[in-house]
């Protein structure tokens, strides 16, 4: 595991997460939790007060599979980190989407890169006699991008689903996952956690579809991510052997 990926960021102090001490109840279903309530998507123990919050560029939904366990989940970090952003369903529950400007990030044989959407959107644009800013492909895209939060056996029926399937598909670069893993296999490497697969997707976006200078801007969204990270790696003492945390 390589935790440097971490120290380039620029991230606010996460040890603001070692307040919280002990599990406390959640102020909304009463359940006991420590940093927050993955089912009523809350910080606890007064971490809403110390917590950066995240502007996004994009509006972003992820849709989460009922199976998947939601402590396991790291989609909450998005939903915490840029609360005013960021929407998370359950499959089926999903909301209406719009082909013409709603996108889906999965890779598959007709998948776009950032790029090719870029351009895509640039030529519509040209064709509509519509005036792109220096800047790059113009302020910014009004529509949604969607992620799928679940293992690759439950992503079928959800991208599958009545609303996905006409959605242009977008496929990121190549990365590699810094998620704990139960049993240390590179196999699984490129497959990203959900709040990593945000997290470059935005970096993309910025940088490529808006034609800005990335300066740290979405860098807090990795900041959960990295706290956990760097816990279980200590409690495991060089970490071949994580499970996925539990809050
Ligand atoms: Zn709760």
């Amino acid at each position: 595991m390589d935790e440097n990926i971490f120290a380039q960021l620029k991230m606010a102090d996460a040890t603001v997460l070692d307040a919280a001490e002990e599990k406390v109840d959640c102020s909304n279903c009463g359940r006991r939790r420590r940093y927050f309530c993955y089912a009523c998507r809350n910080y606890v123990n007064g971490l809403e007060k110390v917590m950066p919050t995240v502007k996004l560029p994009i509006k972003i939904i992820i849709i989460k599979h009922r199976q998947e366990l939601d402590s396991k989940s790291t989609a909450i970090h998005a939903a915490l980190l840029a609360p005013d952003d960021c929407q998370i369903y359950t499959f089926p529950n999903i909301p209406a989407c719009h082909p013409e400007k709603d996108l889906v990030i999965f890779p598959s044989k007709d998948s776009m890169t950032v790029d090719e959407w870029a351009k895509r959107v640039a030529v519509a644009k040209l064709a509509a006699d519509v005036t792109i800013s220096k800047q790059g492909y113009a302020a910014g895209h009004s529509g949604h991008v969607i992620f799928i939060d679940s293992t690759w056996n439950q992503i079928h029926p959800i991208i599958n689903s009545p609303q996905l399937s006409a959605l242009p598909k977008i496929a990121l670069k190549n990365y590699e996952t810094q998620f704990w893993r139960p049993n240390g296999s590179r196999r699984d490497a490129s497959c990203l956690a959900t709040i990593e697969a945000v997290y470059y997707f935005l970096r993309e976006y910025h940088s490529i579809y808006l034609g800005l200078e990335y300066k740290g801007e979405y860098d807090n969204l990795l900041m959960i991510f990295k706290y956990m990270y760097l816990k279980i790696r200590d409690y495991h003492d060089g970490g071949d052997y994580l499970k996925a945390y539990k809050t």
